[in-house]
C-alpha cells in the first residue's frame, strides 16, 4: 500500500469509528456494530483499532452476546496496554465488568470495575471515570450492597453531569431510582412497610426525573426504561392508576425500539394489572411478552407472572403448566449460566496466560539487557587492558597516541631510552631487565604529575607527557626525572645494577602534529644518545651532568 493510500485508509478506519461510538452512545447497536467491524479490518494505529475492538465489545454487550464481548473485551485492553492507552484500557475493562455482572460473575467483575477505576483516575480522563464507577455501582447492586452501589452510583451521575452527557446522566439516575427501589423490596421482605414506602417514594421521585432528562435528550432508550422503572414503582407503592397512565405517555414502535424495551414495557404493564386484580389482562400481556422474549432468562420471568396472573384467577392448570415452563427454563438458565461462566472463565485464563507470557518475555528481555550491559562492560575491561602495558601497567603506545590527539596545545612529550639495556639482559638476565622496566615505570609515575601521563612507548622506551607546561619547565622535569633514575638504588633489583636513561624533549609549539612531535622528541632523544648518554636534550638545548 503507498503511503497515500495508507493515510486514507487510516482516515477512514478513524472516521468509521468514531461514527461508530456515535451511534453506541445512542444505543443503536446494530449499525454501531457494523461501522466499528469495518473500522477494525481496515485500522492500521494500533489505537484506532482498540477503539473499534471496544465499540465491537460494547456491542456485543448490549445484545447479550456475552462471550463475545468479553474476548474482543479483552483484545482491546491488550492493545490500550500495549500503547499505554490508560483511558482505553479502563474504559474497555469496565465494559468487560458490566458483561461479567451479566454472566452472575460479580467477584470478578467487581475485580475488574476497581482496575477500571483506578486506570481512569490516573488517565485523568473523566469518561472512563464515569463508565468505571457506573460498573461497580451496579455490581453493589446486584450483590445488595445498596449503600456503596448509591455512594458509586451517585458519583458517576455526577462525573456524567461534569462531562454534559445528560443522556447518560439520565440512565445513572434510573439506576440510582432502581438503587431505592432494591432498598424497598429488602425493607418490605424484613417486614418494615414504612420504610418500603418512604424508599419507593424516593425511587419515585429519581425515576420520573430519569424519564424527563431521557425525553429531552431524546434518548428513547433510557426514556423507555425509566418509564418502566416509575410504573414499577408505583404499582409496588399501591398507586397501579397511576402506573397504567404513566405507561400511556409512551407509545412503544417496535421500528424504534428494541425487542427488550417492547417485552419489558408488557411485562410492567401485566405487573400493573396483577395489581389491579385484572388477572384476565394481566396474563394476556404476560402471554405477549413471553412469545416475543428473545432470551431464556426474560421468558423465564414472564412464565413465573403467567404462573401468578393464572393462579390468582383460579386457573391451577395453567398456573401448573407455566410453573413447569418457568422451572424448566430456570433449569436451563441456570446451566447455560454455569457453561457460560466456565466459557469465559476459559478465555479470561487464556488472556491472562498471554499476559504472563507477554511479561516473561518481558523479563527475559530485561534479563538480555543485562546480559548485554555486562558485556560492554567486560569489552570494556578488555578495552582498558588493551591500552595498557601489562609490564608496568603504564599506558601503552595505542593509549599514548589516543592522549595526544585529544591534548590540548600547551604540552610537552619527553621520550626515555634505557642506555646500554642490552647489558642488563646480557649481564643479569632478562627477568632482571623485567624488573629494571617496571621499577623505571614507578620512578616515571612518580616524577609527574597528576596530570601528566606515562607510557611505555615500547621495549625499554619511555615517555612522559606533560600538560600544561612550558619548555623550559618540561626540560626542568626530564632532567628531574633523569637524574632521579641515576641516583637510584638499583642493587636493591641485582648486585652492582645501574641504569641510566637518555631523554628527549619536544613541544607542541614546535610541530604541527603530535606524528612531527614524536619524531623530534625522537631525535633528541638520538642526539642524547649521541651525545654520551645519561642525559636530556629539549629546544633549550642539551643538559648534562
Ligand atoms: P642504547 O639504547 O643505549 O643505544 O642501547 P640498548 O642496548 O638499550 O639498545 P637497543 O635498542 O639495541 O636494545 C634494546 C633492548 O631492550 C633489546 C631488547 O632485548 C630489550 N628489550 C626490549 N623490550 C624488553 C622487555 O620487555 N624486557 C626485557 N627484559 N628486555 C627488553
Ligand atoms: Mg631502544
Ligand atoms: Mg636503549
Amino acid at each position: 500500500m503507498d503511503a497515500q493510500a495508507e493515510v486514507e485508509t487510516r482516515d477512514d478506519a478513524s472516521s468509521l469509528v468514531q461514527q461508530a461510538q456515535a451511534h453506541l452512545d445512542m444505543a443503536r447497536y446494530t449499525p454501531a456494530m457494523e461501522l466499528a467491524v469495518r473500522a477494525e479490518a481496515l485500522a492500521v494505529a494500533p489505537g484506532v483499532r482498540a477503539h473499534a475492538l471496544a465499540v465491537i465489545a460494547a456491542c456485543h454487550h448490549r445484545m447479550d452476546r456475552y462471550a463475545q464481548s468479553i474476548e474482543v473485551g479483552l483484545q482491546a485492553v491488550r492493545l490500550w496496554h500495549e500503547i499505554g492507552d490508560l483511558a482505553g484500557e479502563s474504559s474497555a475493562r469496565s465494559t468487560i465488568a458490566r458483561v461479567l455482572i451479566l454472566t452472575g460473575d460479580l467477584t470478578e467483575s467487581l475485580d475488574e470495575g476497581l482496575i477500571a477505576l483506578e486506570l481512569a483516575e490516573l488517565s485523568g480522563e473523566l469518561r472512563p471515570r464515569q463508565l468505571a464507577l457506573t460498573a461497580i455501582g451496579i455490581v453493589h447492586l446486584c450483590l445488595r450492597q445498596y449503600e456503596q452501589s448509591m455512594e458509586y452510583c451517585e458519583r458517576a451521575a455526577e462525573t456524567a453531569r461534569l462531562l454534559g452527557d445528560v443522556a447518560v446522566h439520565g440512565s445513572l439516575i434510573d439506576t440510582i431510582a432502581c438503587v431505592l427501589m432494591g432498598q424497598a423490596y429488602a425493607a418490605r421482605e424484613e417486614g418494615n412497610e414504612r420504610a418500603a414506602l418512604a424508599y419507593g417514594e424516593l425511587a419515585i421521585e429519581r425515576a420520573r426525573e430519569a424519564m424527563e432528562i431521557g425525553r429531552q435528550a431524546g434518548h428513547r432508550y433510557f426514556q423507555a426504561n425509566a418509564l418502566g422503572n416509575l410504573a414499577e414503582t408505583l404499582a409496588f407503592v399501591g398507586r397501579p392508576e397511576e402506573a397504567l397512565a404513566v405507561m400511556g405517555t409512551f407509545q412503544l414502535d417496535p421500528a424504534l425500539d428494541a425487542v427488550s424495551t417492547v417485552t419489558h414495557h408488557l411485562d410492567t404493564r401485566g405487573c400493573i394489572h396483577l395489581a389491579l386484580k385484572d388477572y384476565d389482562q394481566a396474563a394476556r400481556l404476560f402471554a405477549e411478552a413471553l412469545e416475543l422474549s428473545a432470551g431464556n432468562n426474560a421468558a423465564m420471568s414472564y412464565c413465573e407472572h403467567l404462573s401468578e396472573a393464572h393462579e390468582k384467577n383460579g386457573d391451577y392448570r395453567a398456573a401448573l403448566e407455566y410453573h413447569k415452563r418457568f422451572h424448566t427454563l430456570f433449569t436451563l438458565v441456570a446451566s447455560e449460566a454455569a457453561q457460560r461462566s466456565a466459557g469465559i472463565a476459559a478465555i479470561r485464563l487464556e488472556t491472562s496466560r498471554a499476559q504472563d507470557f507477554a511479561m516473561r518475555e518481558r523479563a527475559r528481555a530485561e534479563d538480555l539487557y543485562h546480559s548485554n550491559l555486562e558485556l560492554t562492560r567486560h569489552a570494556e575491561t578488555l578495552l582498558q587492558q588493551s591500552l595498557e602495558d601489562p609490564l608496568t601497567g603504564l599506558a601503552n603506545r595505542r593509549l599514548l597516541d589516543r592522549l595526544l590527539a585529544t591534548e590540548g596545545s600547551r604540552y610537552s612529550i619527553a621520550l626515555l631510552d634505557v642506555d646500554h639495556f642490552k647489558r642488563v639482559n646480557d649481564g643479569w638476565s632478562h627477568r632482571i631487565g623485567d624488573e629494571v622496566l617496571r621499577q623505571l615505570g614507578a620512578l616515571l609515575l612518580r616524577a609527574g604529575r597528576a596530570s601528566d601521563h606515562a607510557a611505555r612507548y615500547g621495549g625499554e622506551e619511555f615517555a612522559l607527557l606533560m600538560s600544561d607546561v612550558d619548555d623550559e619547565a618540561a626540560g626542568d622535569v626530564a632532567e628531574r626525572l633523569r637524574a632521579m633514575i641515576e641516583a637510584f638504588d638499583w642493587t636493591a633489583i641485582a648486585p652492582d645494577l645501574r641504569v641510566t636513561v637518555s631523554i628527549g624533549v619536544a613541544a607542541h609549539h614546535e610541530a604541527g602534529s603530535p606524528a612531527g612531535l614524536l619524531e623530534i622528541a625522537d631525535r633528541r632523544l638520538y642526539e642524547a644518545k649521541n651525545g654520551g648518554r645519561n642525559r636530556v636534550v629539549s629546544a633549550s638545548g642539551q643538559s648534562q651532568l
